[in-house]
């Protein structure tokens, strides 16, 4: 080696020691990023313990309550225990959601939307929250809103519902909004509020799952930081786009430009918002075949009163056996089954039955989802569990080609009471002032159950209490009377 070669080697030592200091920086940023992301999934898993938590403890203290025979009112547990539990199954098909559309499985639905009566729902479920924190709600339209779209329903309800929450949750004071404009096939709804805002840098970042603002840390409001992510991917899917602005103490406005093509039809009529009572037609008679004892006695319990006639079966082979003796009109099959899969009966059913035959299946895995009724396949729908009766008497009317029968309206029939519920805030008066004294003198476990009767009495109380109990549960003793303060003063 001579002298003349060390240049080159200087050179090349220098390329080298520059590659390596590359290939360290990157290798530092692929590190930071994997904390971060290890970071939010752990700030997430604590969000959903915590979530998942308070609800189970409900539904364990009440049956505990009840199994003692302690003298609560069975109405009253029951009604908590399924309060919780809708928190749950929300909680959990949240998170479906998310591992649906993430895999792509998700598909959307093209219903007629009866697009006036939608908003006024929202509209009035949303007042009633927002009066209930002492805000006001404004809803304003612009141009002509069409009669009807064709949309994804359940998809765009919650789009807006989630938007709608987040308003309402995150303003302590002046008015939460919706102002929807429809053009060219296209709508364009704003959902702003006078509330806490969202800082620049967190802007982008609460459209990711496992993200919430930093301004929780100090708001400590309940919700799994689920919401926005699953909004704008659905919005994605829907061909839409979604866009935030927003002042840090002077509100946000989140901005959704969705197509919502306007269809020549008039909507059908649908079971929706009316009360069932039966069917017209001859009696139909249903095969259930689940291993869970309380789904069998709750869908039972939901179409006896109905008028059809009802077939439990524990197992696959029972079910198989049951369809033999009793011919039913329609099957609703589990797909897990003790001792075989639930597929595996429809196709036993499909060759015993023929086409006459409908087949159901039914299950708590979005992941197992078939659409069914294509003509390849032995089943011709698929149900969610846990199933909700609308989607049950949606699908029975589908697939048996039922007409239903109304209950008899009464005036103020149960629809209105729902509607406009019992109870106003000056009812909320003389709670408000015992859990004020709760609070002073800092006997936080009295707190809980003074909330359940506070919702219990004054359901229009329910965002309040919401609040107080996130207060209450994190020994937030602060917080929880400054939000009191606000309620005036009951003594
Ligand atoms: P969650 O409300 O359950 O945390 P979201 O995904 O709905 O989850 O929202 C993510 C975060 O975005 C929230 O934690 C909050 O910090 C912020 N955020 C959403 N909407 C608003 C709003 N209207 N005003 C202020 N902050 C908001």
């Amino acid at each position: 080696m001579t002298d003349a070669h060390a240049p080159d080697m200087l050179a090349d030592l220098q390329a080298e020691l520059a590659a390596q200091g590359r290939t360290i920086a990157q290798l530092q940023r692929a590190r930071d990023a994997a904390v971060a992301a290890n970071q939010a999934k752990s700030r997430y898993l604590v969000g959903v313990s915590h979530e998942i938590r308070s609800p189970l403890n409900a539904i364990y203290g009440y049956a505990q309550l009840l199994e003692r025979d302690a003298g609560v009112s069975p109405v009253e547990a029951a009604r908590v225990i399924r309060r919780s539990a809708e928190h749950l199954t929300n909680l959990v098909n949240g998170l479906l959601d998310i591992s649906r559309i993430e895999s792509g499985v998700l598909k959307l639905s093209r219903d007629l939307v009866p697009f006036p009566a939608l908003l006024d729902q929202l509209v009035e479920m949303f007042r009633m929250q927002a009066e209930a924190k002492g805000l006001e709600f404004r809803f304003t339209t612009e141009g002509r809103i069409p009669a009807c779209v064709r949309t994804d329903e359940k998809r765009l309800r919650q789009i807006l519902i989630n938007l709608l929450s987040n308003a309402v949750k995150y303003t302590d004071s002046g008015h939460a909004a919706i102002h929807v404009r429809y053009r060219s096939q296209t709508v364009d709804v704003e959902v702003s509020d006078s509330g806490i805002g969202i800082a620049a840098e967190d802007q982008d970042r609460i459209f990711e799952p496992f993200n919430r603002g930093a301004i929780n840390d100090r708001h400590a409001q309940p919700g799994t930081g689920l919401g926005l992510a699953i909004t704008r991917v659905l919005v994605q899917i829907m061909g839409g786009d979604i866009t935030v602005r927003s002042t840090p103490g002077e509100g946000s406005t989140f901005r959704v430009r969705l197509l919502l093509p306007e269809p020549a039809e008039a909507p059908p009529e649908t079971a929706r918002r009316r009360r069932v009572a039966g069917y017209a037609g001859p009696r139909r008679s249903v095969l259930l075949v689940d291993d869970d004892p309380a789904q069998l006695a709750v869908l039972q319990a939901l179409l006896v009163p109905l008028g059809f006639t009802v077939h439990t079966a524990g197992n696959g082979a029972e079910g198989i056996a049951l369809a033999a003796m009793y011919r039913p009109d329609i099957a609703l099959l589990d797909i897990h089954l003790p001792d075989m899969r639930g597929w595996q009966v429809a196709e036993t059913l499909r060759v015993q039955g023929g086409e006459g035959l409908r087949i159901l299946m039914v299950s708590a895995n979005a992941h197992e989802f078939a659409a069914g009724g294509d003509g390849g396949s032995a089943h011709d729908g698929f149900l969610m569990k846990p199933v909700e009766l609308e989607a049950l008497l949606d699908a029975l009317a589908a697939q048996l080609r039922l007409d239903w029968i109304a209950e008899a309206s009464t005036g103020a029939g149960p629809e209105q009471a729902a509607l406009a519920p019992p109870g106003s805030m000056v009812e909320a008066a003389p709670f408000l002032a015992e859990l004020r004294h709760l609070g002073r003198i800092g006997h936080v476990r009295a707190i809980g159950p003074k909330l359940d009767e506070l919702e219990h009495a004054v359901p229009a109380a329910a965002a309040l209490s919401a609040r107080l109990r996130a207060h209450a549960d994190g020994f937030d003793l602060k917080g929880y009377l400054k939000i009191l303060e606000g309620h005036g003063h009951g003594e």
